[in-house]
């Protein structure tokens, strides 16, 4: 080991405080190696569902008790991306008095739908095409009017975000309603064989998804 290393014991090492105090106990909040933590115990991960928490967000959060809608959580369990707003629990400060060793969630997630932006136009009836939940609707296709109240839906597309076990790529989602063919897209999963396989998909006059499958190589000539 390098001497100048050696000669720097790591609780000498800058404490980074931030500049926001502790919900439950009021004092300082530090940057741990993998959470934000108070000497009272309080602790919050510094990353959760694959967001790295960065200081600014969390001060964010300490302060105003929710931070800004956070675009790259990804589900563990299905691999997608989705929107939410972290917020603080209300029983971070009220746990303060609990028993210590029950389990706190010291942070919730507050979904959010992410900004309605058009991925392109349906197939079917023109109307933009927007991600909700994951999948691709129709703006049309939806049971709630303006108010809120109910509403039959005036086109039935619908582009799932998950096609055979993929995420399919938002580029792959634009060539479909485009009326293209996708690109080859690996890492399809069979659902019957459990197999992988590869394939491009491309949209039917009806407006449902069919997959391609590559011609087999040809011979060198
Ligand atoms: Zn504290
Ligand atoms: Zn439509």
């Amino acid at each position: 080991m390098p001497d100048d290393v050696a000669e720097t014991p790591t609780d000498e090492l800058a404490v980074v405080h931030l500049k926001a105090p502790c919900p439950k106990c009021g004092g300082a909040v530090v940057v741990g190696d993998r959470a934000y933590e108070s000497e009272c115990g309080w602790r919050v991960w510094r990353n959760i569902l694959t967001h790295d928490i960065s200081q600014a967000e969390m001060e964010e959060i300490l302060r105003d008790g929710e931070s800004r809608v956070i675009d790259d959580f990804e589900s563990p369990k299905s691999g997608k991306e989705f929107s939410a707003r972290l917020k603080l629990a209300a029983s971070a400060a009220a746990d303060a008095e609990a028993d210590e060793d029950a389990p706190k969630r010291t942070l919730e997630l507050v979904f959010v739908d992410r900004p309605v932006q058009s991925v392109g136009s349906c197939p079917k009836c023109k109307s933009n095409v927007v991600l909700r939940a994951g999948n691709y609707f129709c703006e049309q296709n939806t049971r709630k009017g303006a108010d809120g109240e109910a509403v039959t839906p005036k086109c039935d597309f619908v582009l799932w975000g998950e096609v055979s076990g993929k995420s399919l790529p938002e580029g792959a989602v634009k060539d479909l309603l485009a009326g293209k063919q996708t690109k080859m897209l690996k890492g399809f999963k069979s659902r019957s064989s459990g197999k992988a396989f590869d394939a491009a998909l491309k949209l039917t006059p009806a407006g449902k998804i069919d997959f391609v499958f590559q011609e087999k190589t040809k011979k060198k000539a």
